[in-house]
This record gives C-alpha cells, structure tokens and sequence, in this order.
C-alpha cells in the first residue's frame, strides 16, 4: 500500500517534470511522516525513500534514534529556539527558518558540533494572518544577516500555500515565491545559494512542481489521512 502510494506520487512528479520540460532528477521528495508510525516509515525507506520530513521535534527526535541513520531528516515546522540543540546534531534541512534569533540559535548548537546547517527561509507568500514566516519583502534583509553566520547556510526558500479546494488558485502564490527566488539569487550574497524551493503538499505538489518547486513535501497523499491533529 505505501509502497504503492510512494510509485505513484513520484509518478506524478514525473509527469509534472516532464509537462515542464524539467528533470525529475532536480526535484527532492521529502515524505511527510509527522503523526505516523515508524514501522511506515520503515516500508518506505525499504521502497527506497529517503528524504522524510518532521514537525515536532519530541517525535523526530525518538524516530532518529530508533531507525536507520542514513535517513535525511527535514524539519518543516515551526520550531522553537530551545529545541534546536536536539535536532543540530543530525538535521539535513531546515525548512522553517523566519527570524534572526532562531537562525542565531541555529547557528550557535551547529557550531558546537562542527557543522553547517542547510536552511530555508519560511516566507508567508500569500500573506495569511494566521501562517508563520517572513513576508516577501523581509525576506532579503533577513537572508543577508544569516549570510553573516559560518556555520548556518541559506539554500533556498520554503513556503506552505492557503489551503484551498482548487490547487490552481495557489499557482500565482507559487510563482511569486519563484521571482522572488530568483530575484534574491540575483543579488549573488556571499555565502549564500539560493536554488532550493520547497513548496507544494499533497493536494498542490504538482502545480508547485510546474512553477519550479525543487521540494515537495508530501504526507496524506503517501501516508493516508492522518489520525490526530497537529499538537
Ligand atoms: C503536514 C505538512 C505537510 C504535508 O501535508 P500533506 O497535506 O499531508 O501532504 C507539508 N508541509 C508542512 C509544513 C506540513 O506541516
């Protein structure tokens, strides 16, 4: 069953690649696994899947510890400064990354244990009340003060699109975030590599993947509907 679910989303993602004249092979998959179980996780690192993404650090932290140690742990959701120091040790991405202060607390528990930690910056591109992350037009000042942290490193931008029935109505939001990616990346910030986009969740992947997405973040759509809600 997940194993088929994982064919088929990258299927998906292949189609969208190609309906865009882009390689599937720039695209990262990163799935879902907040709220389920590490025996799913398991079947689907046993279908070959690597990249899985977290939002509580509690829950990512017990899952690291009991399962295979070359999965790539992404932490999507908002995190909070006094639990970087769980998560600095292993974390391949920081997807979620909206103030000065948590990229300097960031910062701070990487250099302790000689890394550079990959990050996103989290922009609200849609500007809703209720979503974390920077607005567009804060998301340059903020890039060139992390640019100034050695042991933290901005790859890209991240954003989670409103919720709507129709994913087409979150096209025009995806493609501003790409401009915006673009025009920041234009502005060639030492230290900093502006070509990772992560956007796109189940119900809206495949028109992120056709505005340019490098990283979708998929859960329902591998995983089935999820049993209790976000804490
Ligand atoms: C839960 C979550 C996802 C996955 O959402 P699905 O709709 O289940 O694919 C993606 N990104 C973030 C930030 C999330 O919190």
């Amino acid at each position: 069953m997940l194993a088929d679910n994982l064919r088929e989303v990258k299927e998906k993602i292949n189609e969208a690649c190609r309906r865009s004249g882009r390689s599937a092979e720039d695209v990262t998959l990163c799935a879902v696994s907040k709220t389920k179980p590490e025996e799913d996780i398991l079947t689907l690192y046993n279908a070959g899947q690597r990249d899985f993404g977290e939002n509580y650090i509690q829950e990512l932290r017990q899952k690291h510890d009991d399962l295979p140690k070359d999965i790539r742990w992404h932490m999507i959701g908002h995190l909070q400064r006094n639990k970087v120091k769980y998560i600095a040790e292993y974390i391949s991405m920081i997807h979620s990354v909206d103030s000065i202060e948590l990229a300097r607390t960031i910062e701070k528990e990487a250099a302790k244990h000689g890394r550079i930690i990959p990050i996103l910056i989290e922009v609200n591109i849609a500007g809703e009340d209720t979503k974390f992350g920077v607005s567009a037009d804060e998301a340059e000042a903020l890039i060139r003060e992390i640019s100034l942290l050695p042991h933290v490193q901005v790859r890209g931008l991240m954003t989670s699109a409103p919720f709507v029935e129709d994913p087409e109505e979150d096209r025009i939001h995806f493609r501003n975030l790409a401009h915006l990616s673009v025009d920041i990346a234009n502005k060639n910030i030492d230290n900093v590599t502006v070509d990772m986009l992560s956007m796109g969740m189940s119900n809206d992947y495949e028109v992120a993947l056709e505005e340019g997405s490098t990283i979708v973040r998929v859960g329902t759509s591998i995983f089935g509907k999820r049993d209790y809600p976000a804490k």
